[in-house]
């Protein structure tokens, strides 16, 4: 039986990345969402993303993907699986309000070609350096430093390279790190995304911050959460195996589902 794929960015003349849904498959069950997020996102990726030939992406590359090339992988296996909207929830700042606001985002809105993987950077000194984007394998160096309380500096400073003209200072200063991270939020502005709303309540002008990667993961979350209880479900009445299970198309088990509910 062949897998269907979905092409993301939608737009067919920019096909990039080709997603499986996730949560149709019995490997889906063997994604662990308690381990760390760089390692999550990489078996999600290297599980349900495919080249244009049809071929698997290979884990081993993905950590070499810029986090932003991540996020677009993990933005077309959401789209393949949830659909193109997703919902995120933030307070309103104002102590008098404190609303509960929705956001319905639209994923196709955050579909973008691929983001340079070294840039021309100016110091305030005005001295030139190159400054990669980070990379998975950067957030993943980041997780098991952040154990040994680093701070943001250190995972700056890395990504900064001297040209043949200059030298890197030991140490970095604070306003060459403040100004690295405004370039590198200029060059990369989903990975810490800032929405400006008004409050639906009071009007408010706010800026939300949407963690777009952990939506994302979240949406893929509850669907195995729901894959799980299905076949529980099942496999308690009829005692089919969990693969049989898993094999049956999404409408099939609802099918039987509503079947045992109409039962009770
Ligand atoms: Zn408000």
């Amino acid at each position: 039986m062949g897998v269907s794929l979905s092409c993301w960015p939608p737009a067919p003349e920019q096909e990039r990345y080709l997603a499986r849904c996730f949560a149709g498959d019995i490997a889906d069950l063997d994604i662990n969402f308690d381990l760390p997020r760089p390692e999550l996102v990489t078996s999600l990726l290297s599980s349900c993303l495919h080249h244009s030939d049809g071929e698997l992406v290979n884990a081993r590359s993905t950590w070499q993907w810029t986090v932003s090339e991540r996020l677009q992988g993990l933005l077309a296996i959401a789209n393949a699986s949830i659909g193109n909207t997703s919902t995120a929830i933030a307070t309103c700042s104002n102590e008098l309000c404190r609303g509960t606001v929705e956001l319905e985002l639209e994923l196709a809105s955050f579909a973008s070609a691929p983001v340079i993987a070294k840039m021309d950077w100016l110091s305030p000194r005005g001295e030139k350096f190159f400054c990669r984007l980070p990379t998975g394998q950067d957030q993943r160096d980041w997780y098991k430093h952040i154990q040994h309380s680093v701070d943001e500096s250190w995972f700056i400073a890395r990504l900064l390279e001297a040209t043949p003209d200059t030298q890197l200072p030991a140490e970095l200063p604070v306003d060459w790190i403040d100004s690295l991270g405004a370039s590198l939020a200029d060059v990369d502005p989903l990975t810490a995304l800032t929405l400006a709303i008004d409050c639906p309540f009071c009007a408010q002008a706010l800026n939300v911050e949407v963690d777009l990667e952990w939506l994302l993961i979240d949406g893929l979350r509850s669907l195995q959460r729901r894959m799980i209880e299905q076949v529980h479900c099942l496999a308690s009445h009829y005692h089919w195996s969990e693969k049989d299970i898993v094999a049956l198309p999404q409408w099939r088990r609802e099918k039987y589902l509503a079947r045992l509910v109409e039962g009770l």
